[in-house]
């Protein structure tokens, strides 16, 4: 009998129709939801897919993750901060190659002089990316952690461009016991959902662009608890969603959970990917690092399902090996000049074209601004 996939077109979704939307399983059936929502992201987003250079400028983190690579207590690591003038270079040749917009990422550090490092960085980028092509500046997310209020504002007026500031703070899960089995060891409990939840409204109210979004195939997570994800991303009001599978780090402290095989992942990534964009519909969705190093065309898969913003990684070579969040991280791009021919690459293929020297704000966050 065949499937009835006249529910893809609903404007509007039951917590039903998102469990069965994750749950296919039949290669043409996830076909058909991934051509929906690459349909959909062409109807209210059009064609282009927006660039964020990725430059991970610290390791260095005070939070102990269970899941993360770089989590304090994993000493195997090397730590690292880039110094103030290799990140200004990024960002300089990120702006020449027409990026329009960076993602500034490192562990999570709340001290007074790691956050006046920060604004003085975002100072000088501003200062020094202000061009004719790009008359704001460049556009900048930030994913620096869980920060009280006054830092996020005081980062919001160092990058002196209101309409290109964004600020990236996942849920990691929306369940809370599962977070804090995720973050909580006996006698250590270091994260809490709720902070997490208040964060991303102060981030709201000091005026970033909100992203958030989930690890998917969790150790213990549910197809319902990414259903509750994608209800939790409507009731955050989010403005874009980055998310990925979780994969397993040996530096972490859940390597004996293990992890879900390859092609269920995949499938449930990019399933979830698509579900997101049908249910929110006109936010940015970014096809995470994660994806890539599940899959090597990862990137071209996340566009055909949805996604409508690619994070190329700008970081330069020699402190990519330290920066393992997880195993294996994908990191064979080599700069930033290079890596628009590489994206345009991959945009092509997935049939899209790449907004060079845009912000590429969220038509979300416009509608609602
Ligand atoms: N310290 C900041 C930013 C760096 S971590 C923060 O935590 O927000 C960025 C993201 O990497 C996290 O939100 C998490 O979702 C993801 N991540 C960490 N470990 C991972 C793993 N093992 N598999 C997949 N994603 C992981
Ligand atoms: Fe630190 Fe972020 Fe990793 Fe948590 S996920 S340990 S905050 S880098």
């Amino acid at each position: 009998m065949a499937t009835n996939f006249d529910f893809l077109r609903q404007t509007t979704f039951s917590d039903d129709d998102i469990a069965r939307m994750l749950r296919l399983k039949a290669p043409e059936d996830v076909k058909r939801l991934q051509e929906r929502a690459y349909e959909l992201t062409t109807d209210l987003l059009g064609d282009e897919v927006y660039l964020r250079g990725l430059i991970e400028i610290s390791n260095i983190c005070t939070a102990n993750c269970r899941y993360c690579g770089i989590r304090k207590s994993n000493h195997a690591v090397s730590r690292y901060t880039l110094p103030r003038h290799v990140v200004i270079g990024c960002a300089l040749a990120a702006a020449r190659a027409g990026y329009g917009s960076i993602a500034i990422q490192a562990g999570e550090r709340t001290d007074r002089h790691w956050v006046e490092w920060i604004s003085g960085l975002l100072r000088e980028i501003h200062e020094r990316t202000v061009s004719d092509t790009l008359p704001l500046g460049l556009g900048i997310t930030l994913s620096l952690g869980e920060q009280p209020y006054e830092v996020y504002a005081e980062w919001a007026e160092a990058s002196g461009n209101p309409d290109g500031l964004r600020y990236l703070l996942r849920i990691e899960t929306s369940n809370p016991e599962l977070f804090h089995k995720l973050h909580c060891t006996p006698g250590r409990h270091e994260k809490n959902l709720e902070h997490r939840m208040t964060a991303l409204r102060n981030l709201r109210r000091a005026g970033y662009q909100v992203g958030t979004g989930v690890m998917i195939g969790l150790p213990g997570q549910t197809v319902e608890d990414l259903v509750q994800d994608i209800r939790t991303f409507q009731t955050i009001d989010a403005d874009m969603i980055g998310m990925g599978p979780y994969l397993l780090s040996k530096g972490a402290d859940m390597v004996d959970c293990g992890m879900m095989a390859h092609d269920p992942l995949l499938r449930l990534s990019l399933n979830m990917i698509a579900a997101t964009r049908l249910v929110l519909r006109d936010v940015n969705i970014a096809a995470a690092t994660a994806l890539e190093t599940l899959e090597p065309n990862g990137r071209i898969l996340g566009i055909m399902s949805g996604c409508n913003v690619v994070m190329p990684n700008i970081t330069p070579q020699a402190t990519r090996s330290s920066y393992q969040l997880y195993d294996n991280k994908s990191g064979t791009e080599v700069g930033a000049e290079s890596n628009t021919k590489i994206e345009s690459d991959i945009v092509r293929i997935a049939g899209r074209r790449l907004g060079l020297n845009q912000l590429g704000s969220s038509i979300h966050w416009q509608s609602r601004r």
